[in-house]
């Protein structure tokens, strides 16, 4: 059986199409079959999964679009490691909260020293803006201009029970604002995300759930009101929520338990407690979503799970299944970096899951480009022919061709049917008498037409035949942008 994470699109021979309809937007077939899938003795860990080559063109075109829109509004790349001392989560994100009590994967030191007996030091990044916000204060950015604008793509682990929309390992990307507080910020964040939702066509199917939670004296205060409010209501509690109760009162907000959200109806309310203050920065950011022409719902019940947040948190949710599987989410988390050493700093960021979201595009029926199409095949008999197809191979590529060939000793035929399963746009074919003759055979695989032609006016011949404009070539220099970075 294989095992995919996204529906499979029916396979597509995209050699049957011209390029530029393959550019606008074709997803490939998947590499692997039924039939093809071996007996393996190894498969990937649960909860983790291989991106295969059809999921990396959504992922680059996600990628694509967050660098895109983070540029224009002046964000910075950054990149911190996959693993941190694990006090920083710990600290950060809250020791109470499910994220470090139950999904941490923690790491050892080695064997060598002795790290399988130790207690861990270190844990897998269950989300980058603690290691972001480490960063910051470990390289004194706030002697930079603030705000500090960063962002991040990469992959994320919790140690989740893996189902549907949720991976031990997965990818996320993440922007952060730090250094000046200011609704404006807190909006303009909420619009960036939006243009590069609506870029990946997901945006409609969304909706942005937005909350003040207040400041955290007004939280505590309100968490001591709803200890308060469920004294002698606890046996109501499931397990889950009893315990919550204690530790993170807040998360009964949005529990998923029948039980508790009857109970929570007629709990108070957090907006009772959150000052006066809040109330009117959190109206600010709505106007200014509003002027931005950004919609959002207010959702009163939006806590998040991390302790970090203040102020401003917001949601994107699947218009259908509401909070059970939201693409992204993020707040305002002034307090943090204090949290971990440095000094009041504060910030307001997002992280996204690119899985949540590639399933969004695919259920949209959002197609993206192939560029992973095969333009020439070059097949080839005899040793000299071989020889003088590796430097024909190596110069279309140059050129920017998608070429494959000078493989293997086969028929010509056979390599025939291989430029067909390979569905190249057109073969070159290169036998011991065209070599000969200085000639080479090219061959239409769509109109099943071929020609004999000079070798020498080949390479030209191809190009003109695939527009110069569809060549896959770029100057570092100048195109920068387009460069298919990690
Ligand atoms: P969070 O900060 O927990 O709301 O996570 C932000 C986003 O990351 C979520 O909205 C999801 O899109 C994604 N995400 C979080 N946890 C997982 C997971 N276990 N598997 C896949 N995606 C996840």
């Amino acid at each position: 059986m294989v095992r995919t994470l996204f529906p499979v699109f029916p396979s597509h021979n995209s050699a049957r199409q011209p390029r530029s309809a393959r550019l606008r937007g074709v997803s490939g077939s998947l590499l692997l079959s039924c039939t093809l899938m071996s007996q393996t003795e190894f498969r990937t860990p649960k909860g983790t999964h291989d991106v295969l080559p059809e999921d990396h063109q959504y992922m680059t075109y996600i990628k694509k679009a967050v660098r895109h829109r983070c540029r224009q509004a002046g964000y910075k790349r950054i990149d911190t490691p996959m693993f941190e001392h694990r006090a920083i989560f710990e600290r950060g994100i809250g020791a109470h909260t499910d994220i470090v009590e139950k999904e941490l994967f923690l790491v050892s030191g080695s064997k060598r020293e002795g790290g399988e007996d130790a207690a861990p030091v270190f844990a897998l990044r269950p989300e980058f803006t603690a290691g972001i916000c480490r960063s910051y204060i470990e390289h004194g950015m706030q002697q930079l201009p603030q705000p500090v604008e960063l962002y991040a793509i990469g992959q994320c682990f919790r140690h989740d029970r893996p189902q549907k929309g949720r991976y031990r390992q997965f990818h996320q990307f993440d922007l952060e604002v730090i250094g000046l507080r200011d609704p404006s910020l807190d909006a303009q964040l909420i619009h960036v995300l939006k243009n590069i939702l609506s870029d990946i066509k997901i945006f409609s199917r969304l909706t942005l759930q937005i909350n003040n939670i207040g400041q955290p004296e007004s939280r505590k205060a309100f968490a001591d009101a709803l200890k308060d409010y469920f004294i002698g209501k606890e046996r109501h509690l499931p397990e889950i929520d009893r315990n919550r109760l204690e530790s993170n009162p807040m998360r009964l907000l949005d529990s998923k338990e029948e039980d508790t959200q009857i109970l929570v109806k007629n709990a108070p309310k957090l907006s009772q407690f959150v000052s006066e203050e809040s109330k009117q920065y959190h109206e600010t950011v709505l106007e200014y979503l509003t002027a931005l022409g950004v919609p959002y719902m207010e959702n009163a019940s939006l806590v998040r799970g991390l302790d970090y947040y203040t102020q401003t948190v917001f949601e994107f949710w699947d218009q259908s299944t509401g909070a059970q599987n939201a693409v992204g989410g993020g707040g305002r988390y002034d307090g943090l970096i204090e949290l971990l050493g440095g000094k009041p700093t504060p910030g307001v960021g997002f992280a996204g899951g690119l899985e949540r979201m590639i399933w969004h595009m695919k259920e949209a029926g959002v197609t993206v480009p192939n560029k992973d199409q095969v333009d020439v095949f070059v097949a080839q008999l005899g040793p000299e022919a071989k020889k003088q197809c590796l430097t024909l191979v190596s110069e279309l590529r140059e050129k920017g061709v998608h070429t494959v060939g000078a493989l293997g000793e086969a028929s010509l035929k056979s390599q025939m049917r291989l430029a067909d399963k390979f569905q190249s746009r057109y073969t070159l074919l290169l036998g011991k008498m065209e070599v000969k003759h200085s000639t080479i055979i090219l061959r239409d695989m769509q109109a099943g037409k071929q020609k004999e032609m000079k070798l020498a006016d080949v390479i030209p011949e191809v190009i003109k035949l695939l527009g110069k404009e569809n060549l896959d070539t770029y100057v570092l220099r100048d195109h920068i942008g387009d460069v298919d970075e990690d």
